[in-house]
């Protein structure tokens, strides 16, 4: 891996949960991470709600301290950074959020909401802001004419392209998309995507794509890193890990994808129960209680990380 852009060292992140009268446990959401983004690289984080993934996303960020462990930007650890070099490096670090409906304040104008890391940041004068912001909704395909409307005027999918306007706006080198299109109807998601990828070529930009469906970060991501429970499981190039999946919480994350054919024939791996609790993660293998392939030593010995090769570990007994 060269020169990457973000580096995630051994990262821990928990919460106080309220565990009944005066009594707090703690919620595990992310549990000893480490990863990195190379510049121009689209790396997708996917995994079940509630694993995690999202809260690694702020903390890449450095919208989240960590318990422990690092994030370095170009370098940069962000807890330790000074406060005017934390400010330009947000600049370059953006977010498009997963609700396009949420996400916009319905009582700004377009022009406001696009353009407010140009003002936030002191990178446009006032009268700079239309042409800016014009500039920006073209970028994302809309026209002018929608500078002077309010978020309600618009579409889920048009709401997300202002987003991913204002994402744009401070000129970023690197964007956490957390979910961004598992708000919208199937038939405007690809569209999304699309655009994404295309922005992503034009402007040589680092993604972490969050996603909680294998099929929406195939095409768009250049590696892929499963989560479970607060830990990556597995990391592996894109189509290595759609051809090879060698973690059976991958394996069955895939045989959850729609196929598009209803008479073809598709291997079901159920998945046991439901993801346990952050505040209980299970002994040994953390996976192991709804796994259909545990055997003996996966209750009670952690599994190591397997090096396959080219790019490709997973952390899994039958593979050590
Ligand atoms: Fe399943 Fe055991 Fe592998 Fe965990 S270590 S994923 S329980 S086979």
């Amino acid at each position: 891996m060269v020169d990457p852009i973000l580096a995630i060292e051994n990262l821990f992140k928990t919460f106080p949960v309220k565990a009944g009268p005066g009594k707090t446990v703690h919620a595990r959401a992310v549990d000893g991470v480490s990863l990195t983004v190379s510049r121009g690289e689209v790396v997708g984080l996917v995994g079940e709600s509630g694993c995690g993934k999202s809260t690694l996303g702020r903390l890449a960020l450095g919208l989240l301290p960590p318990s422990a462990g690092r994030v370095l930007f170009r370098g940069w650890d962000l807890v330790n950074v000074g406060k005017e070099e934390l400010r330009a490096l947000r600049k370059e670090m953006q977010i498009i959020f997963q609700d396009p409906f949420a996400s916009l304040n319905p009582r700004m104008r377009i022009r406001d909401i696009v353009t407010e890391p140009l003002v936030i940041h002191k990178l446009a004068g006032k009268q700079e802001l239309d042409s800016r912001g014009s500039a920006l909704l073209e970028k994302v395909g809309l026209g002018a004419d929608a500078l002077m409307r309010y978020p309600h005027e618009f579409s889920g999918g048009q709401r997300q392209r202002i987003g991913i306007a204002r994402a744009l706006a401070s000129d970023p080198s690197f964007i956490v998309a957390d979910e961004p299109v598992s708000a919208l109807d199937v038939s405007v998601q690809a569209q999304i995507i699309n655009l994404l990828s295309d922005l992503q070529q034009d402007m040589g930009l680092s993604f972490l794509f969050i996603a909680h469906d294998l099929n929406v970060v195939r095409h768009f991501s250049d590696r892929v890193a499963v989560m479970y429970l607060g830990k990556v499981v597995e990391i592996a190039p894109a189509d290595e890990i759609y051809r090879n999946p060698s973690h059976p919480y991958t394996e069955a994350l895939l045989a959850d994808i729609p196929v598009p054919d209803p008479t073809a024939r598709k291997k079901h791996i159920l998945l046991k129960g439901d993801i346990p609790s952050p505040t209980q993660i299970p002994p040994g293998c953390r996976f192991h209680t709804r796994c259909i392939r545990r055997f003996e030593p996966c209750d009670k010995l952690v599994p190591k990380t397997t090096d396959l090769g080219s790019g490709h570990f997973v952390d899994c007994h039958l593979r050590g």
